[in-house]
């Protein structure tokens, strides 16, 4: 509808600048956009339920007749009361109105009407208090409801779109091509639209409900694909030679074989003239991310160019500055830390030498790499743990210099159809292996009744000179997990662990403070870390190995593999403890799952069915298109929806048939409101 879309509303009859404004208020600005500014939710008229059948403070639809006039009263402060009583076959009903002199000349004795609203049912009788009506004849089946703003009510958005569906041309370009429709079953644009603001009948909501919804997640589908194949555009680092196999011999292990093929999916896109490297490595805590990261970044080294790996704290900056350090001690490769709490004489020293190329790999918090770095030549940026990081930003960082290549790596294990939307723009490499020797990490559940217990066995683990992680319990929002941690540690150094020195880390401390602790604890300065979720991802204490979660039942699984992911690093049998007092059956379910395997794919997938998308994302913003009536919660049309995108794909590439062009148009226009213009 190309045209609808260049059509002000104030086109519309009835629709004055004032009601425009009201509209543009909602994001309406066109009479295209009022088309798809879909219902909120749906009053359902078409369900009349007879009156002696309703219960108390149910919401239902009366067909009844006015049985007697009106009579006036008024309350004890002047307000005036309208009854009246009415009557179906099955019995009768009180109507009480409230200050509406106008209802005696809408609602006429002898008429039959549809009543909506909520019932109060008592010993006394059965009674609605000031129920929408509607003429029985009259009355639309389902009824939309619609987000609204000050001055605008919901029947003149419903006097709108009525006019705006007469607008609708006979044929109207569906972004569905006819045979996309026939092959999946769904039906055509005009009918989703009419039966999306005014279905026929429930089931023509639920066929345009659902059709509209496939529609949407194949346009972002669609979108993130050729988004990547417009980043993939050219080389402009090409790399002349692999030097991996070189790497291996600086190891004293050998790599996994999902190790070996993740690094050769980087060398291969970076020794490709026509491909930049822009790839997500994606493997469990443990699996082995950095020495893949490593292996890149050497590669990239020896054929004269720099690289860059960013991580989002210091620790962790320090933690993989000292582990690269020794493993490049004797090469060539000068290697720098680039962190906020080096003295400035020292930053300005980095700096200076990576302007000139002096040092090859730089290791540093975010921050430090983008702001005022300057490099000689930038050939690679490795990220860790960084699935937070928004396409938008990933494009930022693509632009920056001579479009560097880009690694991301990532611990979270993300359903695949999640991860398809989520790192659409991104080539994905998994390891799906650990290394051999790994430790087991027994998991148990147990009720707090047994907490003492399970603290004497902490006890024992700690005299055999191992550390222990408690996360503490988990607290309402609002309130600050300050109190949570202080108070927990307080009691144990009070009762359990007197003798024991004991660390907190919270969300209140300062990122410098938090640092220390981490620091303190990395180094056995404390045997036990008491912790709110803000401890770190990615933090590697291999003589921590035993943890306790308390409240289990209120993380996410994915959050719970990723906390266990602490312990199990080192040497020594590990164990994690989950404390639930919640014994209903799906908590307990939730919770049998991390007993039962340590696969993080088998835990994100069981979580994406749970509790839905929210958890992968997070809290922070992640740099997709607004989605208008879709969900990535549906995995059902999720995944349809990749099916029919990958078909279509299949069947012209570039979507350069012109079935595909109102397609196209769709992208375009779903992708600008992220900014993102490549898709042109
Ligand atoms: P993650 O994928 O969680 O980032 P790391 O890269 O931190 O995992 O690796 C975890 C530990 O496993 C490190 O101590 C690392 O040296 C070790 N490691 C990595 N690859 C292997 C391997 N192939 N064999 C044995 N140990 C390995
Ligand atoms: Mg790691």
């Amino acid at each position: 509808m190309p045209s609808l879309y260049a059509m002000p509303i104030e086109k519309l009859r009835g629709v004055g600048k004032k009601r425009a404004e009201q509209f543009q208020k909602l994001g309406v600005h066109s009479v295209g956009e009022l088309l798809n500014f879909y219902p909120r939710a749906y009053e359902d008229w078409s369900d009349i339920t007879e009156i002696l059948d309703v219960s108390d403070g149910e919401t239902v639809c009366i067909k009844a007749e006015i049985g007697a006039p009106f009579q006036r009263g008024y309350t004890k402060n002047g307000k005036l009361i309208l009854k009246t009583v009415v009557y179906d076959e099955s019995g009768g009903m009180e109507l009480v109105f409230f200050n509406n002199p106008y209802i005696v000349n809408m609602l006429k004795y002898g008429k039959t009407y549809i009543f909506r609203g909520k019932v109060d049912r008592d010993l006394s009788g059965i009674r609605m208090v000031s129920p929408i009506f509607s003429d029985a004849d009259k009355t639309a089946d389902i009824k939309p409801v619609y987000n609204l703003t000050a001055g605008l009510n919901n029947t003149s958005v419903i006097r709108a779109v009525e006019q705006a569906l007469l607008l609708m041309p006979d044929e109207v370009n569906d972004p569905l091509p006819e045979h996309i429709r026939d092959k999946y079953n769904l039906c055509d644009l005009k009918f989703a639209i009419k039966n999306v603001h005014f279905p026929a009948n429930s089931k023509a909501l639920a066929i345009s409900r659902k059709r509209l919804v496939v529609e949407e997640l194949l346009v972002l589908n669609l979108g993130l694909t050729r988004l990547k194949s417009h980043k993939r555009a050219a080389n402009k680092n090409i790399v002349k030679t692999d030097y991996s196999k070189e790497f291996e011999k600086l190891l004293d292990f050998t790599l996994t074989n999902g190790q070996r093929s993740a690094i050769s999916d980087c060398i291969s896109d970076i020794t490709n003239p026509e491909i930049s490297l822009n790839r997500l490595v994606q493997g469990d805590v443990g699996s082995g991310k950095t020495m893949v990261a490593a292996s890149i970044c050497y590669t990239v080294i020896k054929n004269g160019m720099q690289a860059a790996f960013m991580v989002p704290t210091e620790i962790l900056a320090e933690q993989h500055y000292n582990s690269l350090k020794e493993l490049f001690k004797n090469t060539n490769i000068n290697i720098a830390l680039l962190t906020g709490s080096l003295r400035q004489s020292e930053k300005d020293k980095v700096r200076k030498k990576l302007e000139t190329g002096e040092i090859d790999l730089v290791i540093g918090t975010h921050a430090l790499i983008t702001d005022k770095t300057l490099f000689n030549n930038l050939a690679l940026v490795v990220t860790d743990e960084q699935h937070r990081f928004g396409v938008a930003q990933r494009a930022k960082l693509l632009s920056k210099g001579n479009s560097p290549h880009l690694l991301v790596m990532s611990a979270t294990p993300i359903p695949r159809t999640l991860g398809l939307i989520i790192f659409g723009d991104l080539d994905i490499s998994v390891i799906n292996e650990l290394p051999p020797g790994r430790q087991e990490i027994d998991t148990l559940l147990i009720d707090s009744s047994v907490r003492p217990r399970a603290l004497g066995f902490i006890r024992r683990q700690i005299e055999r000179g191992r550390q222990a992680y408690i996360v503490c319990p988990l607290i309402d929002e609002g309130e600050s997990d300050l109190a949570s941690a202080q108070d927990y540690a307080a009691e144990l150094m009070l009762n359990f662990f007197r003798d024991i020195s004991i660390g907190i880390l919270h969300g209140k401390l300062k990122a410098t403070e938090k640092e220390k602790i981490m620091r303190d604890f990395t180094q056995n300065k404390y045997q036990v870390l008491v912790t709110t979720t803000v401890i770190e991802v990615g933090i590697d204490v291999p003589n921590a190995t035993i943890m306790m979660i308390e409240n289990a039942e209120r993380f996410g699984l994915s959050q719970l593999h990723q906390l266990r992911g602490r312990v199990g690093r080192g040497g020594e049998k590990s164990y994690c403890i989950l404390v639930s007092d919640n014994t209903s059956e799906t908590a307990q379910e939730r919770l049998k799952v991390m007993c039962s395997t340590r696969d993080g794919f088998k835990i994100a997938d069981a979580d994406y069915k749970l509790r839905g998308p929210g958890d992968f994302f997070g809290s922070k913003q992640h740099g997709l298109p607004p989605l208008n009536i879709s969900s990535l919660a549906d995995t059902r049309n999720l995944e349809l929806s990749q099916e029919i995108s990958e078909y279509v794909i299949k069947d012209s590439i570039n979507l350069t048939d012109d079935r595909y062009r109102a397609l196209k148009a769709e992208i375009t226009r779903l992708f600008k409101k992220t900014g993102d213009e490549t898709l042109n």
